[in-house]
């Protein structure tokens, strides 16, 4: 997982956006309207961002308790229990990062309910917690297609919260800075989309656990310069090794998607024991998540609606089965894994017969895995390892069959 010399340079890029942090500052959620913040002048911080570093560290189990005692249950979002309950502790992983004290203080707050109402509850309490106005976007949801009505209802949210931003910054939105940050937000997810599309190649350059870590910039720096010369230098990498032939899982002989969310604590476990039984996880829905094909600088509001509107996760069930029907296809896919991430039903697409539907259409194998995304009490560690092999087994076997279907075809 860190042989790729982009992982270093993205150290630096990281380090400076952390340590360059300063007022007027907004919160925004991962899949929120930061390029309207950025181009009121605000910088943009990420809660879900440190979410997901509290479980990467291994530090949510300090915390989650801590939430789960000033009444945030046990059950919902650990994003928002690990981040809320090392706000109580008053303490970051920012702080051995990069000697941070304390996560930002923010003048505004944003967030968007595309992805789930949790997002709601964790961000007023944040905005009661440093007395910061607090602004929500409420898309239609769970869209089966994103239609024009459902568009003009996001711009009108988008103008009401420009206002609210501009009267803090104390000036007006630039609509050339808007079409500019647009615009390059649109160049940095093209060059993301790029890097993971590599994965399409056989033997895949790169895995799903590789997407998790070198996703960062293009969660928290979209909208930026930085962000899209990071993405062009790690596409130069990658090709380079693409056309090398290098593979990210030596003598790849499976290939996986993850569906849901990654299990921070567990990255590199998991990214090992695909490895040892050459399974390669070349592509997911999580990493997908931040590609935005509609964004449009001749088009700014509509296009950063739509294109905020019609994520993965707000989809209706046959626009979610069509999506991964066409990943399958697309990147050569033996089989599914469904991370049944047990405080994140929003992210859990197992539990209404998705895998089931998705098996008959595209006929192939899939795996419900019970985990989390950062409470690993969720996570029962060796009967997932005793299932994921035993999936491997299965799928190799399912290929070797097909194989021979079509030898005995060709005779
Ligand atoms: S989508 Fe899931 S993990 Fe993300 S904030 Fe909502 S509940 Fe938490």
């Amino acid at each position: 997982m860190s042989r790729l010399r982009c992982q270093d340079a993205m150290k630096d890029v990281l380090r400076d956006y952390f340590t360059g942090m300063k007022s007027p500052l907004a919160w925004c959620t991962s899949a929120g309207p930061a390029e309207i913040l950025r181009a009121l002048g605000f910088e943009v911080y990420f809660p879900e961002n440190h979410g997901a570093m509290l479980g990467a560290s291994r530090l949510a189990a300090k915390y989650i308790p801590r939430a789960n005692n000033i009444g945030y249950s046990a059950d919902i979002c650990s994003y928002l229990t690990s981040d809320i309950g090392a706000w109580l502790a008053r303490e970051t992983p920012l702080t051995a990062a990069y000697g941070l004290p304390s996560i930002p203080k923010p003048d505004l707050i944003v967030f968007n309910t595309n992805q789930c109402r949790e997002v709601a509850e964790w961000f007023h309490y944040f905005g009661r917690e440093f007395d910061c106005p607090v602004i929500g976007i409420y898309p239609p949801r769970h869209l089966e297609s994103v239609t024009d009505e459902a568009v003009a209802n996001v711009v009108a949210q988008f103008e009401e919260l420009t206002a609210v931003g501009e009267k803090i910054i104390g000036h007006k939105l630039d609509a050339k800075k808007l079409a500019w940050t647009v615009q390059i937000s649109r160049e940095a997810s093209d060059l993301w989309k790029r890097l993971l599309n590599m994965a399409r190649a056989h033997p895949a350059p790169l895995t799903f656990f590789d997407g998790t870590i070198l996703m960062a910039p293009i969660v928290v720096l979209r909208g930026t310069q930085v962000a899209v010369d990071f993405y062009r230098a790690a596409v130069e990498e990658m090709e380079a090794l693409s056309t090398q032939k290098a593979a990210a899982v030596a003598d790849e002989t499976v290939r996986i998607y993850w569906e849901g969310m990654p299990i921070w604590g567990r990255l590199r476990a998991l990214s090992d024991l695909f490895s040892e039984n050459r399974a390669a996880v070349v592509a997911s829905t999580y990493c997908n998540s931040w590609i935005f094909d509609d964004f449009d600088a001749n088009n700014p509001l509509p296009s950063l609606a739509r294109a905020y509107t019609q994520i993965f996760i707000n989809r209706g069930e046959h626009a979610k089965l069509d999506y991964l029907a066409h990943m399958v296809e697309d990147f050569k896919i033996d089989g599914m894994i469904f991370h049944d991430a047990k405080t994140c039903f929003n992210n859990s697409n197992n539990r209404f017969a998705l895998p089931q539907r998705l098996g008959e259409r595209c006929g192939i194998p899939t795996l419900t895995l019970d985990g989390d995304l950062n409470d690993l009490r969720f996570f029962p560690e060796s009967r997932a390892r005793t299932n994921i092999e035993t999936f491997v087994v299965q799928l190799v076997s399912a290929r070797t069959a097909r194989k021979r279907d079509r030898k005995g075809e060709l005779q």
